[in-house]
């Protein structure tokens, strides 16, 4: 098993052009294929799963920027609190404030983004449209106490389709939400970063203004 040098090499250059920042995607790889991309220049990689980052991040160079793409669980955060460089899959209020105590804890800021949930599927994670105007509109108070964290964007997954028009509708209505909140002007919030595209969807998700990519598979080949 080894990664696939040509393929990351053009998405780099591509998504290089295009201003749009590369997460690799690392989940279930070992810890040799991704210090092969490392050598060839990738520095940010992506986890989905707390206990296997915490094994890994030691074993790897120090200056990779982890972050973490995952359904995560509150009483996990404490794990990767020290080193994690961006958590893209706060889903509630509850782990935002968890993220503040232990960022507290840790002496420092820890960077998020807030997933809302795009898809058509029931399983994702992620704020709704409500939820989410809800918490930009009301929680001023709130965001205030969360000094600690900041909000830098947002990420979304689009529906597992291959009907590109659909998955385009879903990225074009992230891109909106997006849009609208960027403009508030709130407490630890500086909303900069849209997470949206994967292996399969990134092309029309940097077309409906990604800036930030997550491709696992098309670098690591396809996971088991
Ligand atoms: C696994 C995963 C990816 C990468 O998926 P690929 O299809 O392998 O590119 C991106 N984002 C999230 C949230 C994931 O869980």
């Amino acid at each position: 098993m080894s990664i696939n040098e040509e393929a990351y090499q053009s998405i780099a250059e591509e998504l290089l052009q295009k201003n749009v920042k590369l997460v690799a995607v690392s989940k279930t790889k070992p810890i040799e294929a991704i210090q092969d991309l490392y050598n060839l220049g990738q520095r940010v990689f992506g986890e989905n799963y707390v206990q296997e980052l915490v094994e890994k991040q030691p074993q790897l160079p120090g200056n990779i920027e982890w972050h973490f793409i995952g359904h995560l669980q509150s009483n996990k955060v404490k794990y990767i609190a020290p080193f994690v460089s961006l958590i893209q899959s706060v889903d509630s209020i509850r782990l935002l404030k968890e993220i503040n105590k232990q960022a507290q804890k840790n002496n420092r800021i820890i960077d998020v983004l807030l997933q809302v949930h795009i898809a058509q599927e029931e399983t994702k994670f992620g704020f709704d449209e409500g939820e989410l105007d809800n918490f930009f509109n009301n929680n001023t108070n709130d965001l205030q106490q969360l000094s600690s964290v900041k909000i830098c964007g947002l990420m979304g997954m689009a529906s597992f389709s291959d009907n590109a028009d659909l998955v385009r509708k879903e990225f074009r209505h992230l891109k909106t939400l997006f849009d609208k909140y960027n403009r508030l002007k709130l407490p630890n919030c500086q909303l900069e970063v849209l997470s949206m595209g994967m292996s399969s969807d990134y092309k029309i998700a940097v077309e409906e203004g990604s800036t930030m990519v997550r491709i696992g598979s098309l670098i690591f080949g396809s996971r088991s």
